[in-house]
């Protein structure tokens, strides 16, 4: 039998058939990951066979499909340890907000690479957008036209009011789509007043309460009544980009990789080379220094772990 995973507990998985119906299943023995070592070897949105225990509605996984894409990031506990937290996917949001907690470009950047090494559409989608005073407003603006001009979409909507939420839905509709972020960020309200009736529980349920315990995964996908599919992950405190070499990292930022073949050097890595056009693009304004910034982050984090 064949099915996609659809909620993942660290345990065991909830698979789904063709026909709609679903099992719990467990993993026995050793299958083929595809040469990735995360401490989940399954993930929400993985297509898998699985065989039916006699007699019993729970089974057990035998095969994993490869997978089209997929997102990871560093376990909360043990940074060398990666889990992936969503495969198979058509695009992903990150809810971010400015105000209370507010997300750093850092993080923001950080998922934006992880997006674009597998080629997955990313969207940011800024929430809490009822708490913004006009200044906060402009801020807003400027961040949008940041992220708008790299090519990323930009929504601004306030989850808890329900405004600009039937865009986002326009958004999903017939797609499957990851939705991650900060804990404390409002993605359960948001997907909540995406999805009426749904009622994921709400309020801030810190991750760091789980410091120490093993693995908290617990992403699970939803089926949308208007047509397609949102896996919802656990609050992210740290995206992990495992596997990309820091070499490949300025192909990852669209502003730079459009201005590699005019560097001076092939190997530049855009530190303090000189003739490097990605220097010259921050020194004229066309990089921003924010995205630089977290490009050397990067860099420097990645080279480290080498
Ligand atoms: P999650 O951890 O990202 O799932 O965040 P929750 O959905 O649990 O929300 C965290 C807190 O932010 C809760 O107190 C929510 O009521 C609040 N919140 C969520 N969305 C909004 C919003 O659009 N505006 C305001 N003012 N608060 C929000
Ligand atoms: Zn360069």
């Amino acid at each position: 039998m064949r099915g996609i995973v659809t909620k993942s507990t660290g345990s065991w998985y909830q698979v789904k058939d063709d026909n709609g119906n679903s099992y719990e299943c467990r993993i026995k023995g050793k299958f083929r990951t595809h040469g990735i070592k995360t401490t989940n070897p399954i993930a929400v949105g993985d297509i898998v066979d699985f065989e039916l225990e006699p007699g019993q509605d729970s089974g057990v996984i035998t095969q994993l499909e490869p997978r089209r894409n997929y997102i990871i990031r560093r376990s909360v506990n043990l940074s060398k340890q990666t889990q992936i937290i969503g495969a198979n996917l058509d695009q992903a949001i990150l809810v971010v907000t400015l105000a209370s907690p507010p997300t750093s470009t850092g993080f923001i950047d950080r998922f934006l690479v992880t997006a674009e090494a597998y080629s997955i559409p990313a969207i940011l989608v800024f929430n809490k957008l009822d708490l913004f005073s006009d200044e906060g407003l402009e801020i807003l603006a400027e961040y949008m036209d940041l992220y708008e001009n790299l090519g990323y979409s930009c929504y601004a909507v306030s989850a808890l009011k329900g405004e600009h939420i039937e865009e986002l839905r326009q958004l999903l509709k017939d797609k499957t789509t990851l939705v991650s972020g900060h804990s404390g960020v409002g993605k359960s309200t948001l997907i909540n007043a995406i999805v009426p009736g749904l009622e994921l529980k709400t309020g801030i349920i810190s991750e760091w309460s789980d410091k120490g315990k093993h693995t908290t995964t617990f992403a699970e996908m939803i089926d949308l009544p208007f047509g397609g599919q949102l896996i919802d992950t656990p609050g992210i405190r740290e995206l992990g980009i495992v596997d990309i070499e820091p070499q490949e990292l300025s192909h990852y930022y669209p502003e730079m990789r459009k201005l590699l073949n005019q560097c001076k050097f092939h190997n530049c890595r855009h530190i303090n080379e000189p003739g490097c056009a990605v220097l010259a693009g921050l020194e004229s304004g066309e990089i921003e220094p924010s995205r630089y910034e977290s490009y050397i982050s990067i860099y420097n984090n990645e080279n480290n772990r080498n």
